[in-house]
């Protein structure tokens, strides 16, 4: 098949020759004697014209059929030039058509529109189809670019790309978990990872020195419309590096993948801005230092944030602060970051904690928050004396995180790390409001998986095999 194939886009370097191309009908227009398909492939849009012998197969033809077609490609007269499409100056002589496909009349949404009128619940039933519209496809295309971008300026720089696992146990990021019983321990519970944040420091401790990894995490947090439990983190750490360290590598690498994609960054050197100043500034630790027209040529304004306190008292009304402080101090982003090295000796005598630095530093992006890390905990006594400080009694800081402490007596080199949310990151570049739109197949805003609609319920026999009962909610 594909060996007699051109694309759309190489029509242009075949004039006034026969070409077969495959493709989607975007639409068609028939005239009585002369008609027009446009035809559509992963590279544009072009015009077919037929008359004649080909009307029958034409007439049978609707909006998303798939087609093979033969041609020759004629250039269009002066008045017919079409500026709107790229292969505006050309079309094809239509000399044969085979269906590949059918498509219904009745085609559940439109697909030749931005699609953002149409109700989310059948936007992401049908993303299949709602991802084919030319609006999905470019922001699913800059999201790969930016992939492609992001592991070359890693590699480049040295570092390994490392997966880590699925099913493990709690990683505190200050959000509930997602459990996945056990089929081989019944009653016992993986959880899904809130982020790599244990692994990517166990690989510090393994000497990788510098790590990075694209990441799903899971966090059960409140759903919003624009966010569901899933997303995709751009997750690094590196060894025998300090706050100065992290702050210079990765704006270095930040603005080379930029630039590299044609970005225009609105500061040479990100400004830093004390985290008190920025809260007293704009209320929150998260800003936007655009002016109107920079605005509206979507120059990218980044910041770092530095000096968060590295506690706060628990918020009461949220269930995983609740659990995470159990003397009513909690973290503020990260169990496992370490206070700016002037704070460690309130730190490790448990005073003054509202008062304490940590080392975290988040990158702010045209309003967003766009990453956050900071410098870890690499000694027993360093990670004991914040769940100590967070009320944590012996028993429970072994069954927590025992694991890190063996493994910190076991010469975890000084490290640091930091990560991105690449939802996001897309939905800044692609100038969208929603992170949905930056996702292949989001979930719903109730929490409903996109086209499969999962979760769905389970056979009394597999529940048997989890040894799980199911009890009726109380309301
Ligand atoms: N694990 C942190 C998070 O997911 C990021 C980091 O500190 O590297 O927010």
């Amino acid at each position: 098949m594909l060996d007699q194939r051109i694309l759309i886009k190489d029509t242009l370097n075949n004039i006034d020759k026969e070409v077969t191309l495959f493709g989607w009908v975007d639409s068609i227009r028939d005239h009585g004697k002369v008609g027009f398909i446009d035809l559509r492939d992963r590279t544009g849009i072009i015009q077919v014209v037929f008359y004649g012998k080909n009307y029958e197969t034409i007439k049978s033809l609707g909006n998303e059929f798939v087609i093979k077609l033969t041609g020759k490609v004629q250039k269009r007269g002066e008045k017919q030039i079409n500026e709107d499409i790229e292969t505006g100056t050309v079309e094809i002589d239509l000399k044969e058509v085979e269906i590949l496909n059918t498509c219904k009349e009745m085609i559940p949404i439109p697909v030749n529109s931005e699609g953002l009128d149409i109700k989310e619940e059948k936007r992401l039933k049908y993303r299949y189809l709602d991802l084919r519209r030319t609006r999905m496809q470019k922001i699913m295309r800059l999201r790969s670019d930016l992939y492609k971008n992001i592991r070359e300026e890693f590699f480049k720089n040295d570092f390994v790309e490392i997966e880590t696992p699925l099913l493990t146990k709690a990683t505190k990021e200050g959000a509930r978990d997602f459990l996945v019983p056990s089929l081989y321990d019944a009653g016992k519970f993986y959880a899904l990872p809130q982020s790599p944040q244990q692994y990517k420091q166990l690989l510090m401790t393994a000497g990788f020195e510098n790590y990075f990894q694209l990441a799903k995490c899971v966090r059960g947090e409140d759903l919003r419309a624009d966010r569901g439990f899933e997303f995709t983190q751009l997750d690094i750490e590196m060894s025998f590096v300090d706050r100065e360290d992290v702050l210079t590598k990765i704006e270095a690498m930040v603005k080379n993948i930029m630039n590299k994609m044609g970005v225009k960054m609105k500061d040479n050197i990100f400004p830093r801005i004390d985290y008190h100043d920025a809260v007293a500034k704009y209320g929150e630790d998260k800003f936007d230092l655009r002016n109107e027209q920079e605005k509206k040529d979507n120059v990218l304004a980044f910041a770092w944030v530095l000096n968060t306190p590295m506690y706060k008292k628990v918020d009461k009304e949220d269930a995983a602060e609740v659990e995470d402080g159990k003397n009513g101090w909690t973290f503020t982003h990260n169990p496992f970051s370490v206070p700016m090295p002037e704070h460690i000796g309130d730190q490790i005598k448990g005073k003054n904690l509202d008062k304490i630095i940590s080392t975290q530093y988040d990158l702010v992006c045209n309003g967003y928050e766009l990453g956050g890390g900071s410098i870890r905990a690499h000694t027993r006594e360093l990670l004991e004396s914040t769940f100590k400080n967070m009320g944590y009694s012996k028993e429970e800081i072994e069954k927590q995180v025992g694991h890190m402490l063996t493994a910190f007596e076991l010469g975890t080199p000084p490290h640091g790390g930091i990560a991105f949310g690449l939802d996001r990151w897309v939905m800044i570049l692609a100038g969208e409001k929603s992170l949905k739109e930056t996702i292949a197949f989001p979930m719903t805003s109730t929490g409903k998986t996109a086209v499969m609609q999962g979760p769905d319920t389970i056979e009394e026999s597999k529940l048997k095999e989890f040894n799980i009962k199911i009890i009726e909610k109380d309301e």
